[in-house]
């Protein structure tokens, strides 16, 4: 039995049952990592010494009968969350040496948790972009076809996950960065509702749609780790004082009748033909599971990667003015005063798709221009955001595609901003709606790449979506297949 393949709850009852220590999964994990992370290059910073240290702890802990539900399990974090003590870089230049003086909330609740981490993942600078290219560090590359993008911009995290790099990760989604590298990667990734997990320690790009979300290898999983994750943080003044219920409860409730909507504005023209065989496929599944699929439609579609790409960029170009060379990170070296170190260190600290969001959102903001762009791009997401509520009160959930084709060759995009952008077209719309959304596996193409579905539910219904893609895993009952690395 090869440790780093199985999922949490598996190596749960392992180590309730005395079936395998926290270090033995860690020296599995990490003995994985050795053989395939040359080739995927998943991570930025490993925490080898770190992750044996605590596997020692918490074996003392089984030991002492101190279990909790993450307790021994190797746990990867995008490089978007600070670390205490550890490189945290968001995948720029600007920030190669930050070291932060403190934990992201996520980290803390992890630990608490019991979780082990084993790195840092790579990621696209400053989570801008959709297929983890962008990097200062590096690109990642896709498991299942090295010639691939693993998605973006969490690629990472959803490498490390299918790879066996990890059992489960962290990433963060601003307008899809864990549900399209989730479904590129043929793992489950959830997008949580806004203000569910605390953004305390996250590094900002886009606040009003920024999200902390888990990677995992199979829904039950997401659930584990979601209870982990979600709740209130006093520090945090997005984040919502609800209680979080147990996921775990979600897993085997079935959607017999249940009503399914698919939205006809997502099943539209250039769709990968095998893409939209799946969802068909999908949608037969779901009709098999004693649900309903209805017709329903989101009018105001067609203008979510507009406000998106007025509100993003006008959100990250505010967010990014703190980097300066003087609070942290990258300085240049050779100015001749402020102004000028203020120049060359931003100039030399960001990539080339960091200033184009910077120039954009700059230029939306403007006092000439923001009445045009960031007020009507605020004034339509509301319009967005009605669609979705009003779509609710037909259905329970929504099925849609996720990414309009599989995972595509590295570098076919990098030249091309807009065709990038287009590759966020069915998940921009609930971040801009601030609901919860699911990436689940639904197949591959013949090729052998993976294809992943989204489920959507109303704001803080991750209970329900936990349901759905639960029942859906299990009844479509999709081959289960390793990428051949
Ligand atoms: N691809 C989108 C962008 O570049 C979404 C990124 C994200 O969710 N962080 O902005």
């Amino acid at each position: 039995m090869i440790l780093s393949r199985l999922t949490i709850h598996e190596l749960q009852s392992l180590i309730r049952t005395g079936g395998a220590t926290s270090s033995d999964i860690v020296q599995s994990v990490f003995a994985r990592i050795e053989e395939v992370e040359g080739r995927v290059h998943a991570y930025i910073t490993l925490m080898k010494d770190h992750a044996f240290a605590e596997a020692a702890r918490a074996d003392q802990d089984i030991k002492a009968g101190k279990i909790k539900p993450l307790t021994g399990i190797p746990i990867a974090l995008k490089d978007i969350v600070c670390t205490k003590g550890f490189l945290t870089t968001c995948g720029s230049h600007i920030l190669y040496n930050y070291v932060p003086p403190y934990d992201a909330m996520v980290v803390q609740k992890l630990r608490e948790a019991g979780a082990i981490f084993t790195g840092k993942t790579n990621m696209d600078e400053f989570a801008m972009g959709s297929s983890t290219e962008t990097s200062y560090f590096g690109i990642t590359r896709n498991p299942w076809d090295l010639d691939r993008i693993p998605g973006g911009s969490s690629g990472g995290s959803a490498a490390a996950v299918a790879a066996d790099e990890c059992i489960a990760s962290i990433g963060s989604d601003t307008g899809g960065s864990i549900r399209q590298p989730a479904a590129l990667c043929g793992v489950v990734g959830m997008k949580p509702t806004y203000g569910r997990v605390s953004r305390f320690g996250l590094i900002a790009y886009a606040s009003s749609l920024d999200q902390i979300g888990p990677f995992t290898k199979d829904v039950e999983d997401c659930a584990i780790m979601m209870n982990a994750i979600a709740g209130y943080d006093s520090q945090e003044s997005t984040s919502v004082p609800m209680n979080v219920p147990d996921y775990t409860e979600f897993i085997s409730r079935g959607i017999d009748g249940w009503k399914v909507g698919i939205p006809k504005e997502y099943f539209i023209e250039g769709i990968d033909p095998e893409v939209n065989e799946a969802m068909q496929r999908a949608i037969t599944t779901i009709e098999g599971l004693g649900a309903t699929c209805v017709e329903i439609s989101l009018p105001h579609t067609e203008y979510c990667l507009a406000v998106y790409y007025i509100i993003a960029p006008a959100e990250a170009s505010s967010n990014l003015a703190r980097y300066d060379g003087v609070k942290y990170g990258f300085r240049s070296q050779d100015s001749i005063d402020l102004l000028d170190m203020y120049k060359k260190t931003r100039s030399a600290g960001f990539g080339a798709e960091v200033k184009r969001r910077i120039m954009i959102g700059t230029y939306a903001l403007s006092s000439g221009y923001y009445d045009a762009y960031y007020k009507k791009a605020s004034q339509v997401r509301a319009l967005i955001k009605r669609d979705f509520t009003e779509a609710f009160t037909l259905c329970n959930a929504i099925l849609t595609p996720i990414s309009p084709t599989p995972a595509f060759k590295i570098g076919e995009r990098m030249d091309n901003p807009l065709q990038m952008y287009l590759s966020d077209i069915f998940t921009v719309s609930t971040n801009l709606a601030g609901i919860p959304g699911i990436s689940v596996p639904c197949g591959f193409t013949k090729g052998g790449l993976p294809i992943g579905a989204q489920f959507l539910a109303g704001h803080f219904e991750e209970g329900p979506l936990i349901q759905i893609a639960a029942a859906f895993e299990k009844y479509a009952n999709i081959e289960k297949r390793r990428p051949n690395l």
